[in-house]
C-alpha cells in the first residue's frame, strides 16, 4: 500500500479537510493511549464525512486497476480486506477502544459530524458524529424526554449504535431508533434501514461484517415529556455514576458472564467487576501506569502514561488467574484496534 500516494491525492481532492499522515490517535480516545494513523482525517461535517466515504469506497486511486475496499485492524470494517488495499477504521468519540501503540495501519476517519434536527412526530434526526450528551441535551430543550437514561456515556452517536448501548434503565439505545443511515463501503451506496427491518443483535451485526457499514446518521422516536423531571434524573444519574466510573478508560473492559457460567460457580449470575475484586482480588493491581480502578474492579484506567501493551497486560493477568481458578475467561467488551 503506497501511504504517500495515497495522502498526496487525499489533501488534492479534499484541500479543506483536515488530513495528516503518521498522526497520534491517542488524544482521541478517552483513556489517552494509541500510536499513530498512517493517514488521519477529521471530518466535522455529515456532508464531508460522506463525501470521503465514497471517495475510498470509489476509489481504484490507491491500487491500479483494484477497488479500493476497507478493512480496518479489529475495526468495525474489519471482515472484507483484500490484499492489497489500504485498511479503513472509523473512529467516534474513542470511548471503547484500545489502540496499539504501534497504531493504526492505513486510513483513521475521525468523526465528528455533528448536525442535529427536529422531525415531525417527535423525531430526532442525529448525525453519527454527535456527542451523545449533546444530543440528550438537545432533546431535552426541545421537551423530548426517553434519553436521560444514557446520561454518562462519553459516546458519539455512531459508536452508540455500533455498541448498542445500554442505559441505566437498561433499554438499549436501538429501542429509540427508528432507522439508520449506514453508507456501504462495498457497494458504495448510502442505504436508509428501517430498524423495524432489523433483527438488530443479528442482522446489523452481520450486515456490519459482511459489507462495511458506517453509520452517517439516526433518526430517533422520542417522546413529549416532564422534561423537568428528565433534567433531574439526568443529573442524578451522572451523580451516582462518576464517583465509581472514571473517564480516563474505556467502560467495562470485560462483557459479564453468562448466567450459565456462573451458577455452576456461584448459584447465581455475577458481574465482571465482582469477580475481579472479590474472587481475583485484583482491584487496584496496576502494571505500568495501567491500573485496575480501585473504583470499579471492571475498568482499566490510565494513571499518566500507560501504554496499550501495560493495558493489555493487565487484561491478560485477569484472564489467566481467572482461567486457572475457574476455567473460564471473560469476553472483551471493548474493542482493540491496530496490530497487538
Ligand atoms: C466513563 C465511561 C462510561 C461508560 N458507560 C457506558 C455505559 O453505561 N453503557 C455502555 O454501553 N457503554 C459505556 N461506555 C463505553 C463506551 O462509551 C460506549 O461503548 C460507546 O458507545 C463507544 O462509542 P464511541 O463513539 O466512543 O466509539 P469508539 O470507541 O470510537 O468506537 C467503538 C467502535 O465503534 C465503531 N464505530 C464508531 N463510529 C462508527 C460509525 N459511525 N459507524 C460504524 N462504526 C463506528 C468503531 O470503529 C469501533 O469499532 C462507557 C465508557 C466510559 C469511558
Amino acid at each position: 500500500m503506497d501511504i504517500q500516494k495515497a495522502y498526496s491525492q487525499l489533501i488534492t481532492q479534499f484541500p479543506n479537510l483536515e488530513i495528516y499522515q503518521n498522526h497520534p490517535l491517542a488524544p482521541y480516545t478517552t483513556v489517552k493511549i494509541g500510536g499513530p494513523a498512517d493517514i488521519f482525517i477529521h471530518t466535522k461535517k455529515s456532508e464531508d464525512f460522506k463525501q470521503i466515504l465514497k471517495h475510498l469506497a470509489e476509489a481504484t486511486i490507491f491500487e491500479e486497476h483494484k477497488p479500493l475496499r476497507p478493512s480496518g485492524e479489529g475495526a468495525s470494517t474489519s471482515k472484507n480486506s483484500l490484499r492489497g488495499e489500504i485498511p479503513i477504521t472509523i473512529l467516534g468519540n474513542g470511548s471503547n477502544v484500545l489502540i496499539s501503540d504501534a497504531g493504526i495501519r492505513g486510513i483513521v476517519i475521525k468523526n465528528s459530524s455533528n448536525e442535529i434536527e427536529i422531525l415531525a412526530n417527535n423525531q430526532v434526526k442525529v448525525a453519527s458524529g454527535v456527542q451523545l450528551p449533546q444530543l440528550i441535551n438537545f432533546s431535552l430543550d426541545h421537551n423530548l424526554v426517553d434519553l436521560e437514561e444514557f446520561a454518562y456515556i462519553p459516546s458519539s452517536i455512531g459508536g452508540a449504535i455500533f455498541g448498542n448501548i445500554h442505559g441505566f434503565d437498561r433499554h438499549d439505545l436501538n429501542q429509540f431508533l427508528d432507522s439508520i443511515e449506514v453508507f456501504d463501503l462495498t457497494t458504495n451506496q448510502l442505504i436508509n434501514y428501517l430498524t423495524t427491518q432489523l433483527n438488530w443483535s443479528y442482522d446489523y451485526s452481520s450486515l456490519q461484517d459482511q459489507r462495511n457499514l458506517v453509520v452517517v446518521s439516526a433518526t430517533l422516536n422520542l417522546k413529549p415529556g416532564d422534561t423537568k423531571t428528565a433534567k433531574q434524573k439526568y443529573q442524578d444519574i451522572i451523580q451516582k455514576k462518576s464517583p465509581n466510573q472514571p473517564m480516563k478508560s474505556l467502560g467495562c473492559v470485560f462483557k459479564n458472564p453468562a448466567e450459565s457460567v456462573c451458577l455452576p460457580i456461584w448459584g447465581e449470575k455475577k458481574g465482571a467487576g465482582w469477580i475481579i475484586d472479590n474472587e481475583l482480588n485484583l482491584k487496584g493491581s496496576f502494571v505500568g501506569d495501567a491500573q485496575i480502578s480501585p473504583l470499579h474492579a471492571n475498568f482499566i484506567v490510565n494513571n499518566g502514561h500507560s501504554t496499550a501493551s501495560d493495558y493489555l497486560n493487565l487484561i491478560n493477568l485477569v484472564q489467566s488467574q481467572l482461567h486457572t481458578k475457574h476455567n473460564f475467561q471473560f469476553e472483551l467488551e471493548i474493542k482493540l484496534l491496530g496490530q497487538f
